[in-house]
């Protein structure tokens, strides 16, 4: 493709709303468009990119022996009515009614639609396992769409769908689902982690997020440096700290003045001490309880697993009014001696000797304050996992923190759709029995973004070879003769080798087509011009290279084979 002859809107103006890479490079290099809240053009060059991506996704789905299908974007809303999500989905759903004025919506996800086919058409356990995938435009109305591609309201997404006749064949459904995920985003040349979604996932898992890591993620991770678990922090499971060595002498408390002093902060500073010598006390409310949570300075509360221990479904932070009557003082002085109501201790805070906390009593903290002599509660994991921690799967590593983006998710349904909507077989005793179902996902316009999230430095995108828009990209220096013959031998010698090439013919400075090549990101950039011709060279500059005087000259005759090879290896997954 000539570069004059293609639309490549390059800009040098960042978008207003971008706070991301992708976002900004993709819009910049001319590859999408913003054309409302959450909606995108794909322009030439970001059109090739994510038909890699699906053509990634389709190969690995039917090596995974999935069928492809196409079901409506636009739906009649009696089968969303018929599992209750036509009230559940609430705004994120589009409606709109037709001109009869039935009510209808877009589709933000196919579970219901994709059941009505499996009650229609299976009949008997022979016609199991079988799993349906589309790749196919979703819609869905988020309230801050943002980042780009990251968050759309309308997106391009695959999603599989498997049916079987028992939770076994189920999970072998999903083990192939698993391989088939880590295959797509090993090609895309990505570094992910499967994560588990749930906190029950430590043995036989029946749900997993895949996440790109980037420090652009809106999802906090953990993974061990030894074994493969890895989790999202509010559900990651922590080795308990082994039993404390400090032999410090227990000592008696002593309230100390801390005039104005709140924060963990401003405590330990004015007190000369480590956070990690002080016990934050938060009081929480979750139904009708009020309860305080007394986690490590250093530490932060896992609110999920302190509304587990509730027993209720989401605990918030207590206010000003709430705090001032369970414990009669204000935020920043609260402590747990003395406190009326139910207390949960976090394991590593219970182990912390002559402890620092609030004296419930406005510029007043305690010193020494010890779990046992000066209050109790109920001890367990009340802190979010970070790094540092022992991996409880292994017993032996340690965690990291990381930053995700969400880029697939796999999941067993079991009956949860086709017991509601009927959907049965005959299994071999001649018995009914609800099909057994699970569901896949992938964010094929997202994984566009998370790509470049992962892949770019401060002067553009840097694409993996195998999704990269084109392979080679050619600049010529200068106008003369003999270096427009040289490139258009190298541009068509490539392509009769079936390599995609980008030729910038354009008439600018080389300065102008450099930045650009930098922008737009393709693997291998080749330079034809000025002295390195006149000795018979073209210079040779693989985008991932950040150092210019790293260039390598290639002799004219052997460059096309050489591209070749380097396109051929990088795509087989070698250097
Ligand atoms: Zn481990």
């Amino acid at each position: 493709m000539l570069f004059s002859r293609c639309l490549i809107p390059t800009v040098k103006e960042t978008p207003q709303d971008a706070v991301n890479a992708s976002h900004t490079f993709l819009t910049r290099g001319g590859f999408i468009r913003r054309v409302g809240a959450g909606t995108y053009d794909f322009l030439p060059l970001g059109f090739r990119v994510l038909k890699k991506v699906e053509g990634i996704v389709r190969a690995e789905m039917n090596r995974a022996g999935a069928l492809e299908i196409l079901m409506p974007a636009l739906l009649p809303a009696e089968y969303f009515k018929e599992t209750g999500r036509w009230d559940t989905f609430g705004d994120n759903l589009f409606r709109l009614k037709d001109r009869k004025g039935s009510e209808m919506h877009l589709g933000p996800t196919h579970e219901e639609i994709v059941t009505d086919i499996a009650r229609r058409e299976i009949r008997s356990y022979r016609e199991m396992p079988l799993n349906l995938y589309q790749i196919q435009t979703k819609f869905r109305d988020e309230p801050r769409p943002r980042g780009g591609l990251l968050r759309c309201r309308e997106f391009i997404m695959k999603d599989a769908y498997s049916f079987d006749v028992s939770e076994e064949a189920a999970k072998a459904s999903y083990e192939r689902m698993r391989v088939a995920y880590c295959n797509v985003y090993d090609r895309m040349g990505l570094t992910y982690r499967m994560v588990a979604a749930d906190s029950g996932a430590m043995g036989g898992s029946t749900s997993a997020e895949f996440q790109v890591l980037a420090e652009s993620g809106e999802d906090a991770i953990v993974a061990c440096d030894t074994c493969d678990y890895a989790a999202n922090v509010e559900v990651a499971v922590v080795r308990p700290p082994a039993a404390s060595t400090d032999d410090a002498t227990v000592m008696e408390p002593e309230r100390v003045s801390t005039p104005g002093k709140k924060t963990i902060e401003e405590v330990s500073t004015f007190l000369k001490v480590k956070p990690e010598a002080m016990l934050k006390s938060l009081v929480y409310v979750g139904g009708e309880t009020t309860a305080l949570v007394v986690i490590r300075g250093d530490h932060e509360v896992n609110e999920i697993a302190v509304a587990r221990a509730l027993g209720v479904a989401d605990v918030f932070l207590a206010t000003d009014v709430d705090v001032k009557k369970a414990t009669g003082t204000d935020i920043g002085f609260v402590g747990p001696i003395g406190f009326k109501g139910r207390v949960l201790v976090d394991r590593a805070a219970s182990q912390v000797k002559n402890g620092i906390a609030g004296g419930n009593e406005r510029d007043v903290h305690v010193k020494n304050v010890n779990r046992g002599r000066d209050y109790d509660g109920d001890v367990g994991d009340f802190r979010l996992a970070g790094t540092g921690d022992g991996c409880a799967k292994c017993g032996k590593g340690t965690l990291t923190s990381y930053k995700g983006i969400e880029a697939g998710h796999i999941f067993i349904l079991g009956t949860h759709y086709t017991a509601k909507m009927g959907a049965t077989f005959l299994a071999e005793d001649q018995q009914k029995q609800p099909i057994i179902m699970g569901c896949y996902g992938i964010g094929v316009s997202r994984l566009v973004a998370a790509t470049v999230e992962q892949h770019h430095d401060q002067d553009g995108m840097r694409w993996p070879m195998s999704i990269a828009p084109y392979q080679v990209h050619i600049c010529t220096i200068g106008k003369d003769d003999a270096v427009n013959q040289a490139a258009k031998a190298l541009y068509d010698d490539l392509e009769a080798r079936g390599i995609e090439v980008l030729w910038d013919d354009r008439d600018e400075r080389p300065g102008v087509k450099f930045k650009d090549a930098d922008l737009l990101g393709i693997p291998l950039r080749v330079t034809i011009g000025g002295k390195g011709l006149a000795a018979g060279n073209f210079e040779l500059k693989p985008r991932s290279e950040p150092d210019p005087k790293k260039a390598e000259m290639v002799p004219v005759a052997d460059a096309a084979r050489i591209l070749e090879e380097r396109v051929k290896s990088a795509l087989a997954g070698k250097k």
